[in-house]
């Protein structure tokens, strides 16, 4: 079995005393490629320095998540588009709108995301006519459905492909992802029997070609794995007991579903045979 994390957050300092350790501990797992999620100024450049160190195992993304939108500049948007000129950075974003927490004011979020949209629509204009596929974008939503959907919109036709990762929310959510033919990330949010059993049924929903699996690592350890591991932190390793979880609730066996997710997310990055 060969997995692909999709959206690790290795940079984190949670990981500075055993970073090496805990890829062994993936690659181990099954876990043969992983996309290094780069989500304010300061960890998209470390994203790209970590994925340079791991040649063909992994990526990274350049983007600012919506918590950090107010250090969105004209510099900082020079420097994402400076390190989306790099092969080893495969998507653009983290990006989003993030009205749960609101660490940044919504207008900051909006501006952020739009600059961002925008590096997406420009690198797919320059791509025209030659052989690669634009650059994707890895996105994040919470609680802002309605306004994602709107900004997105304005956009149509000019961008990529895009991933709505830690997918979290409803039935209707899901439904509009798809039908702008988006593909979607689960995490082990679905492990959480307060507040991910939801997500549950609707994963059946998705086909194998929208479906592509992540920790979000350091955050969101699934709470099914068993025993429960002393400190709190999530690994890239537990993906292979998500894609457990997942296989069981669409009624698959394992090795198809993750057979499925690294094909998918194999082609909507862009990367090489592991
Ligand atoms: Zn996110």
């Amino acid at each position: 079995m060969q997995l692909i994390d999709i959206g690790a957050n290795l940079t984190h300092d949670d990981f500075d005393s055993d970073r090496d350790a805990v890829l062994a501990r993936a690659q181990e797992a099954g876990v043969a490629q992983l996309v290094i999620t780069g989500a304010s100024r300061e960890h998209s450049p470390k994203a790209l320095a970590l994925a340079r160190q791991h040649p063909g195992v992994l990526f990274a993304t350049a983007g600012v998540h919506p918590h950090h939108a107010t250090e969105y500049t004209d510099e900082c948007d020079a420097e994402m588009r400076a390190l989306l000129a790099h092969a080893e950075v495969v998507a653009v974003g983290e990006c989003g709108l993030d009205y749960f927490r609101d660490f940044s004011p919504r207008r900051a979020q909006h501006k952020a995301f739009e600059h961002q949209l925008q590096i997406a629509a420009d690198l797919a204009a320059d791509g025209i006519g030659k052989p690669h596929a634009p650059k994707p974008l890895f996105l994040h939503q919470r609680d802002a459905h309605d306004d994602f959907m709107a900004v997105m919109k304005g956009f149509d036709g000019k961008i990529g492909p895009a991933v709505v990762h830690c997918f979290t929310g409803t039935r209707k959510e899901l439904f509009d992802y798809l039908d702008q033919d988006w593909h979607v990330g689960i995490t082990g949010w679905l492990c959480d029997e307060r507040r991910g059993t939801h997500l549950r049924e609707l994963v059946k929903n998705i086909p194998a070609n929208r479906l592509m699996i992540e920790t979000d690592a350091p955050y969101l350890l699934p709470r099914t794995v068993k025993p429960a591991p002393s400190q709190r932190r999530n690994e890239p390793m537990y993906l292979a007991h998500i894609v457990e979880e997942l296989a069981r609730d669409r009624g698959e066996e394992v090795a198809v579903t993750a057979a499925n997710a690294t094909a998918t997310a194999r082609s909507f990055f862009q990367l090489p045979d592991a």
